[in-house]
């Protein structure tokens, strides 16, 4: 502003139009909705028949690293059009064509519950800054335990910062299990093993960086063609590891991998501990968490008929879903476990639920209440005396609660079921071309990992040889850009409106020699309008981009 400056007492009464009234008053309350419907409706102006907002374009990062803030406020009006500008260039996750990774479109009751907690911003530290947020958390926790098959007058739990959270905390209350909540006083004073597979997420990495653990410390065993820990393996290494008098802090198991949905066999795991416990006698059984983040919801499939088949899934799709519900049963089994909303549960990020057998364990990790005087004075739900969050959103829980309460085991039997019949109709496809093969088959969730071989070369021996020949390394190599080219062209196929947004995996997993990685493309369905057409859309495009590869090559 450059005219005259106004008394602070002006500019408040404008300040104050920026904010949602605290009574109701129709003007200002209409103002509101106008300036959210005025939003929708720019981000609408967006959309084409591309699954992303309006166009990408580069972003000028070393620009934008000289910004300063701005001398004067601004007005609610400009700044709505330059939110709706910053989501250009967004994935629109719900397009029948978004097939890249496990990101879902969230659904209009968990957008609901992020305005309802943007607006009245609900802190679930305690329930004194969260009222009935605070219920909606131990609603959701005890849904999910009923439905994990934990009893649920022990079972608890607590909403956290994502998928990494869930195993934070799982890590961090074995290691305070283990030594008696000493670590919290005098830290991490041994060696202790955290054993993981292969194909698990890298936030083990993280979590036994941040807790002071050390990734040295993260024992990875390899993981089978079907992407699940490799029992024999597993139960080689534990062997090692007590013969030479380690101690075994715990076991992260994953059910639902993130890049192909393997499922790691969690009641194999548990009878192996159990054995081994009996048989070395350690002063402390491994814990046991699962890495349930992208899985868990398939334990709704508990309740279905599957000899009737009610829903009318194709035969390939009940094998499916009945084969993964059977890798998902144990999940009581373990210690604690992990479940993102965020992923496969159809809500914004982030919303992820740590949910844990016992919820008296908790109390290893809570601080002495005179060491946070300015709370918990009064109240009923402190889950802030032992949470590592101090502000806790009330956001991820209601979503989580609003999904659950949406959908019920019934709409998500519908949309999971239809997403892995898509990938199913995908694999149908590509399993009919010679030229093609699907990576991970003995998967069987919404995610189909391929690729494409040149002519003249049969994909499922080519394959076979990249996996177990290291002699084949340079054919391998020239076969990851190969799929690299094809990859790129269905990208700006799909960038122009004209075809599905794949992915792209850089190493799906180790090739023959134990390094070189096999990359793949990846189609990861999650939106209820992807349809067949959409999967044959898949097959079309990548043959084309094949073609007129080959073409090239063909070229003198
Ligand atoms: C995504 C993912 C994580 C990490 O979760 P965030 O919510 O991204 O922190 C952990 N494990 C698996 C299997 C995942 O897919």
């Amino acid at each position: 502003m450059n005219s005259a400056p106004s008394h602070y007492s002006d500019l408040l009464e404008t300040l104050k139009t920026y904010f949602p009234s605290p009574v109701s008053n129709p003007i200002m309350d209409g103002y509101f909705v106008h300036s959210v419907s005025c939003f929708l409706d720019r981000v609408d102006a967006l959309k084409s028949a591309a699954p992303v907002l309006g166009s990408k374009r580069e972003a000028d990062y070393a620009a934008h690293r000289t910004l300063v803030m701005p001398d004067d406020m601004a007005s609610v009006e400009s700044i709505n059009a330059m939110l709706a500008d910053y989501c250009r260039g967004m994935t629109v996750w719900s397009h029948p064509n978004a097939q890249a990774n496990v990101i879902p479109p969230p659904t209009i009751s968990s957008i609901t519950a992020y305005i309802a907690a943007a607006l009245y911003n609900p802190n679930i530290i305690w329930d004194e800054y969260s009222a009935r947020f605070a219920e909606a958390e131990v609603e959701a926790v005890a849904m999910l335990a009923s439905l994990v098959g934990y009893d649920p007058a022990e079972a608890g739990g607590v909403f956290t910062f994502g998928g990494t959270g869930t195993i934070l905390y799982g890590v961090k209350l074995a290691l305070e299990k283990l030594t008696g909540g000493q670590a919290m006083k005098r830290g991490v004073r041994q060696e202790y093993k955290i054993v993981a597979s292969g194909a698990s997420h890298y936030a083990r990495l993280n979590v036994a960086g941040w807790l002071g653990l050390g990734s040295d410390n993260l024992i990875t065993v390899p993981s089978t063609s079907r992407n699940d820990i490799s029992l024999p393996a597993l139960e080689a290494t534990l062997r090692g590891l007590y013969e030479r008098d380690e101690t075994v802090l715990a076991i992260i198991l994953t059910l639902g991998t993130t890049d192909a949905f393997g499922i790691d066999d969690l009641a194999a795991v548990a009878d192996l501990r159990e054995r081994l416990v009996a048989e070395y006698r350690p002063p402390f059984p491994p814990y046991l968490h699962a890495d349930a983040v992208i899985g868990w919801p398939w334990l709704v499939f508990q309740d279905y008929d599957f000899d009737a088949n009610p829903l009318g899934f194709h035969d390939r799709t009940l094998r499916a879903l009945r084969d993964t519900l059977e890798r998902m049963r144990p999940l009581f089994l373990a210690d604690s476990l992990g479940m993102d909303f965020h992923k496969t549960g159809y809500a914004p990020y982030v919303s992820s639920l740590f949910l844990i057998k016992r919820r008296a364990d908790l109390a290893l990790l809570s601080r002495d209440p005179a060491a946070m005087p300015y709370l918990y004075q009064f109240g009923h739900y402190r889950p802030g005396l032992f949470t590592l969050e101090c502000s806790r959103s009330g956001a991820g829980a209601l979503a989580a609660l609003a999904n659950l309460k949406l959908l019920g085991k019934q709409g998500y039997q519908v949309i999971l079921g239809h997403s892995v019949e898509m990938s199913e109709c995908l694999r149908e496809h590509l399993e009919s071309l010679t030229c093609a093969k699907v990576l991970n088959a003995d998967n069987l969730g919404p995610v189909t990992l391929f690729r494409l071989y040149p002519d003249g070369v049969d994909a499922a021996a080519a394959y076979r040889r990249e996996c177990a020949d290291p002699d084949y390394r340079p054919e391998l190599e020239r076969y990851n850009l190969y799929n690299r080219r094809i990859f790129d062209w269905t990208h700006a196929q799909a960038m122009r409106g004209e075809g599905v947004l794949l992915s792209w995996t850089d190493a799906y997993r180790p090739a023959a020699d134990g390094k070189t990685p096999i990359a793949a493309l990846k189609s990861f369905v999650m939106s209820p309008w992807t349809d067949r057409a959409a999967m044959e859309t898949v097959v079309r495009q990548v043959l084309e981009a094949r073609a007129r590869i080959e073409t090239e090559s063909a070229r003198p």
